[in-house]
């Protein structure tokens, strides 16, 4: 997203640019995405869920996000919710196709299969992360098992890989990433939202060795905390034990019922099979595996997207947008197309001007 975002508005200030896209289509996960663009409501929610995080960074993206959403709707994209359906946060949904369309509209010529890394020019990095580096990931965020992929497949570092050759400094929470525990079995890129298993906080959490190792009251409300948990297991797997009450609790509209029977049958262990005993009152268990859809930690960069080096200044001509920028939302989660959003604007501006 923070790609399209950059160049709509380096067109709009009558810069030239030129995007180059790695994929075979744009979007990048954001097309695959449930595309809720969101802030927390309150600044200290923010601060308190993500504690971590580059206090400048997250002001910028709790202070611009509802003017960037306005400038996205000027654009003609319509939203499709004008709320979040979560209390603790606000913004917009869009069509993920239809926002992909409207900016793609606009940037101009767009070179498929290019992955920049010869690019001399000014440039600012937007490829998504580290996510679909399998070394990148095993370096930085030390999984005890792989990670199964649950986002675009070209975010393999290369915005990492050009800043930090350039004297790019990293930030905190390169072992952090946002994802789900999706059922341990065959799934595709059409199925990312509809198999996510969200329904943590009613299950009783083991692993492979039969170890409680997560107390559900201790799940935050985005779950992101259960699954890099999930990450450091055995396998990076988990078992969710569930009794009656769990299956009758609601997930927006679905129950938790309704959720595991849309679950692939191979991920739904006969309690006799499982390599534990589970707890009494269980009727169900659904073996889980840790799933990445973007790394939380990545390239250091100020309000004004530029990457910074080690001593804090900035490099010259390179910026960073999109969740390539690390350091936001470590400690916790927040919304990766906000970010994509705001960085994305940022960017185009200072290097605009
Ligand atoms: C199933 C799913 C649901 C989600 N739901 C939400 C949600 O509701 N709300 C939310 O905030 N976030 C959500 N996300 C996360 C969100 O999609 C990402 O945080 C967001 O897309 C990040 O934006 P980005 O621009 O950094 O990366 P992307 O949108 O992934 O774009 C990165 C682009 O860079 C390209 N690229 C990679 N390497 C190169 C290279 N070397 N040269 C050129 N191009 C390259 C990639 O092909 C890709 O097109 C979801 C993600 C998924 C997968």
């Amino acid at each position: 997203m923070a790609g399209l975002v950059a160049a709509t508005r380096l067109r709009d200030l009558g810069q030239a640019v030129a995007l180059r896209e790695k994929g075979t289509r744009i979007g990048g996960s954001m097309l695959l995405s449930s595309c809720v663009i969101w802030r927390h409501r309150d600044w200290s929610d923010f601060r308190t869920e993500c504690p971590t995080g580059d206090e400048r960074l997250q002001r910028l993206v709790y202070e611009r996000l509802d003017d960037a959403l306005a400038w996205l709707v000027s654009l003609g994209a319509e939203p499709v919710w004008e709320e979040t359906g979560n209390p603790r946060t606000v913004g917009k949904r869009f069509d993920p196709r239809s926002l992909t369309e409207t900016l793609g509209a606009r940037v101009g010529p767009i070179e498929l299969g290019a992955d920049g890394s010869s690019a001399a020019e000014p440039t600012i990095l937007c490829t998504g992360g580290f996510g679909a580096s399998s070394e990148l990931v095993t370096r930085y965020v030390r999984p005890a098992g792989p990670l199964r992929l649950r986002a675009n497949p070209w975010s393999e570092g290369d915005g990492l890989r050009r800043a930090a050759a350039s004297g790019g400094a990293l930030t905190v929470g390169m072992d952090e990433f946002y994802g789900r525990n999706m059922p341990d079995a065959p799934w595709d890129e059409t199925q990312f939202v509809a198999l996510s298993q969200l329904y943590a906080r009613w299950a009783r959490i083991f692993d492979e060795d039969g170890v409680e190792f997560f107390d559900r009251a201790g799940v935050s409300w985005s779950e992101t905390n259960v699954v890099q948990a999930t990450a450091r297991r055995r396998d990076a797997r988990a078992y969710y034990l569930l009794d009656e009450q769990a299956l009758a609790e609601r997930v927006r509209d679905r129950t938790v019922a309704e959720l595991v029977e849309a679950a692939p049958a191979e991920a739904i262990v006969p309690l006799a099979d499982l390599p534990f005993a589970p707890p009494q009152g269980s009727v169900v268990a659904v073996r889980v595996i840790a799933s990445i859809t973007h790394t939380i930690g990545g390239i250091r960069v100020d309000e004004r997207a530029r990457v910074l080096g080690e001593d804090g200044s900035p490099l010259h001509g390179l910026w960073a947008a999109g969740v390539d920028a690390g350091g936001i939302s470590s400690g916790g989660y927040a919304s990766g197309l906000a970010q994509a959003l705001v960085l994305g604007l940022a960017a185009a501006e200072d290097a605009a001007a």
